[in-house]
């Protein structure tokens, strides 16, 4: 069965061609909940999980289908820590907070590796993760991470990869070397999202797909959601919109920003191309982040995140470029699919998670990190709401800033800025 094109995102995802997804019903009327939370991606859907499990009354409305927002659509690297190197965010916020959001990563990973295990989701769960240098200035960077992640935050997991091993790893030599991290790993994250649908229906959350929230509002102590059909009221709202929510949250508008990234998978190569022989993930180190790792078909899915059009016939010309830069051995490679998506980015490239009235929360803008992150969040969201324990009051207490610009000047600001940063890795 041909599934169907993402609304609001351009292309036919690969993944679209891996797994069924199973439709909900739409909304019609009205309905009342404990918990209503507007977004069907990793966060929404697992804090519908976490919260039904433990015996609250929550509804999931998706605008769209479950996973057509960034979730069913990404790179599906899960990494290591936060986006930014954990110096960066010592830099920030002083060495102790980086090493609680460091843990908390740490356990983000352990409850996805685990949460995937135990719900019997196939999700072709791959091992292994490659940073590579793409200047030769930023070796001795990578080999301080390296050290700093080993002595200071414990983490066992990498290496430091001079440029042979990078060549042998990655089968190229357009690197000058790296890092490895064999505590990391890659998923099918369409098939991620169906899993979480899947388990969030049995575990007794209803769910609801093509039901957009036009507006919601706080009276008389409680929450009133406004959408085509009806009004849901509700305890408690989440906001798990991410970059796909505009105008719900002057907040959140001024704070996560859409960016486009796109992502095109080849044709499956055979093992004589030599790509990636380990199947590990990797991303680089330019500012506009290239990314790419093969599919259990063998097919490369590689991604970069410029500011052309999102016409399909566009992103598979220039995806081919950039896949050609790594691998010339691939030069005019058959593609079988080019997509895109918004990343939700923040200023400081750390997830904007903040009570917005009393009972209505936002989480989101993971900057390109979500794999693990939004699944993790939306666990200590069902936390926080069931009284146990409030993990998430570390990400909310984060003092992310507006976007420079205001409503208006902010778009064409981070433009500006995402093209001066891209000329900038070229040169
Ligand atoms: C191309 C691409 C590549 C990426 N690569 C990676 C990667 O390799 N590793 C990584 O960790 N992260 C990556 N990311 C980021 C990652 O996908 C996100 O951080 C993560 O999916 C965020 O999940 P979410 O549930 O918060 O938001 P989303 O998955 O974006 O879900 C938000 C949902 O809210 C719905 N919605 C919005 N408004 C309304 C409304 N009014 N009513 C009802 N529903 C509404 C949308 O339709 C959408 O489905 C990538 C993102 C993109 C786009």
């Amino acid at each position: 069965m041909k599934d169907h094109l993402s609304p609001i995102a351009p292309g036919r995802s690969y993944y679209q061609d891996t797994v069924e997804r199973p439709c909900f019903p739409r909304l019609d009327g009205g309905l009342k909940v404990d918990v209503l939370i507007v977004g069907g991606g990793f966060t929404g859907l697992s804090a519908a999980i976490h919260l039904a499990r433990s015996g609250v009354d929550v509804a999931v409305v998706e605008a769209h289908r479950f996973g057509d927002g960034a979730s069913g659509r990404n790179g599906g690297q899960m990494g290591t820590g936060q986006r930014i190197w954990p110096g960066e965010v010592e830099a920030l916020y002083g060495f102790e907070r980086s090493k609680a959001l460091f843990d908390l990563a740490e356990e983000a990973k352990t409850h996805l590796f685990e949460f995937i295990e135990a719900n019997g989701i196939d999700a072709d769960l791959r091992m292994g993760q490659l940073s590579l240098a793409h200047k030769r200035s930023y070796l001795p960077e990578y080999r301080g991470q390296v050290e700093s992640l080993t002595s200071r935050y414990g983490y066992h997991g990498v290496s430091y990869m001079d440029r042979e091993e990078t060549a042998e790893r990655i089968g190229s030599n357009r690197f000058f070397g790296g890092i490895r991290d064999t505590g990391t790993g890659h998923v099918n994250p369409l098939k991620l999202v169906v899993g979480l649908a899947k388990v969030a229906a049995t575990s007794g959350a209803k769910l609801f797909e093509e039901t957009k929230v036009l507006a919601a509002r706080r009276t008389d102590g409680r929450i009133v959601a406004v959408t085509e059909t009806g009004e849901i009221t509700a305890e408690r709202l989440l906001y798990a919109v991410n970059a796909y929510g505009p105008g719900l949250s002057a907040a959140i508008d001024a704070r996560v920003m859409p960016i486009n990234s796109f992502i095109g998978a080849t044709e499956p190569l055979p093992e004589s191309a030599g790509v990636l022989p380990g199947g590990e993930a990797c991303d680089d180190s330019r500012f506009v982040v290239r990314y790419f790792r093969k599919s259990v078909d063998n097919r490369l899915l590689f991604g970069g995140r410029e500011a052309y059009t999102s016409a399909a016939g566009d992103i598979t010309r220039h995806i081919r470029k950039q896949i050609a830069e790594v691998y010339p051995q691939l030069k005019g490679v058959g593609m079988t699919h080019a997509w895109g998506g918004s990343v939700g980015i923040t200023m400081q490239r750390l997830p904007f998670v903040r009570t917005l009235e009393p009972g209505i929360t936002t989480i989101g803008g993971f900057s390109g990190h979500g794999v693990m992150l939004a699944n993790f969040a939306g666990r200590l969201y069902a936390e926080r709401v069931a009284g146990n324990r409030d993990r998430l009051a570390e990400f909310e207490a984060l003092q992310i800033p507006n976007f420079p610009g205001g409503s208006r000047m902010r778009a064409p600001l981070l433009f500006l800025a995402m093209t001066w940063f891209s000329l900038r890795d070229r040169f």
